[in-house]
């Protein structure tokens, strides 16, 4: 009698375990399908926000992108050829906390983005110029700055300098320096700088556009663009401290946008905001004047087939 009893109940099991993971994997799939808009909370099938360069169609709020997909929006045809550079030993400090150690939160940062850390570069045409793409993906532990993202950034500069391109153009989302990484991180600053520096002595033009660009990283090469962009929007920041900090210690109001796109263009931090669909041709006629360089006005493809390409 048990044994039947403990037979039935062991399928039921078994039949409920199943069925929770084929919940479980239909809702993590739905996840890949669906966005909702941090903004207007229009939501979006993957698909169609991809064609619209990640942009809500309803509010034109920027969503945080990847670094694969600014290199597909910003090289013509969506062609382009990743820079590879040396590796650095990681986690020099041997960080964890309670929750987790740095070493598995690097880990799972890898698999997630297939990156090897939080800023890559690419080697491509923009409207037919050549041009390096330097990119911050906030997947990647919120886009913080580490020892290898900055030695990515400083070998970007070397192989635009050796490959005498037309521009380099650094894509920010980040949460500053990688506290985890302490005086590590902090020595990617005059890194970086070198790394523009190298850029400057060699007359190669030098374009920041930023999403989200603070701490450690708007406190260096974030702040030394020939050029520094900003995409529109209210949730978009340029500043070092964030706006509670800054608020607590000098115990004044702020405006509400205060460190937003809306509010860095009136102190004069920022050159100019210039949405997602234009700033391929804005970068690539402000270097065609700046090298009297001529370059393609707009992409050689028609609309449809340049959205198929930033597609695939
Ligand atoms: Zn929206």
């Amino acid at each position: 009698m048990t044994n039947w009893l403990d037979k039935i109940l062991s399928k039921a099991k078994a039949a409920g375990a199943k069925l929770s993971d084929s919940f479980k994997k239909k809702t993590i799939e739905n996840a890949d399908l669906w966005s909702s808009c941090p903004e207007c909370k229009k939501m979006f099938l993957g698909k169609e926000l991809k064609k619209n360069m990640h942009v809500c169609t309803q509010c034109d709020y920027h969503f945080r992108i990847s670094a694969d997909d600014r290199f597909k929006i910003f090289f013509d045809n969506a062609s382009y050829e990743m820079i590879d550079t040396k590796r650095l030993a990681e986690d020099p400090n041997k960080f964890k906390t309670e929750l987790k150690a740095y070493k598995d939160q690097l880990k799972s940062a890898k698999k997630k983005t297939k990156q090897i850390a939080s800023l890559v570069s690419a080697h491509g045409k923009v409207n037919g110029l050549d041009m390096i793409c330097s990119s911050f993906d906030f997947n990647f532990n919120g886009g913080t700055l580490s020892m290898q993202s900055g030695q990515n950034f400083y070998e970007a500069c070397e192989y635009a300098v050796k490959n005498k391109v037309s521009a380099l153009t650094v894509f920010i989302t980040t949460g500053g320096a990688a506290l985890q990484e302490n005086l590590f991180a902090l020595y990617q600053m005059p890194k970086t700088i070198l790394g523009v520096q190298m850029l400057k002595e060699n007359k190669i033009p030098y374009f920041v556009v930023a999403n989200v660009n603070i701490g450690g990283v708007s406190a260096s090469f974030g702040s030394l663009g020939d050029f520094h962009i900003m995409e529109p929007g209210k949730k978009t920041i340029w500043g070092f401290a964030g706006k509670r900090v800054v608020q607590g210690t000098i115990s004044e109001p702020l405006p509400e946008d205060f460190q937003s796109a809306s509010h860095v263009i009136t102190t004069g931090a920022i050159d100019m905001i210039t949405h997602r669909k234009d700033q391929k041709n804005v970068i690539s006629n402000l270097v065609s004047i700046l090298l009297k360089k001529e370059h393609v006005q707009h992409s050689t493809l028609s609309s449809s087939e340049e959205a198929q390409a930033v597609n695939q």
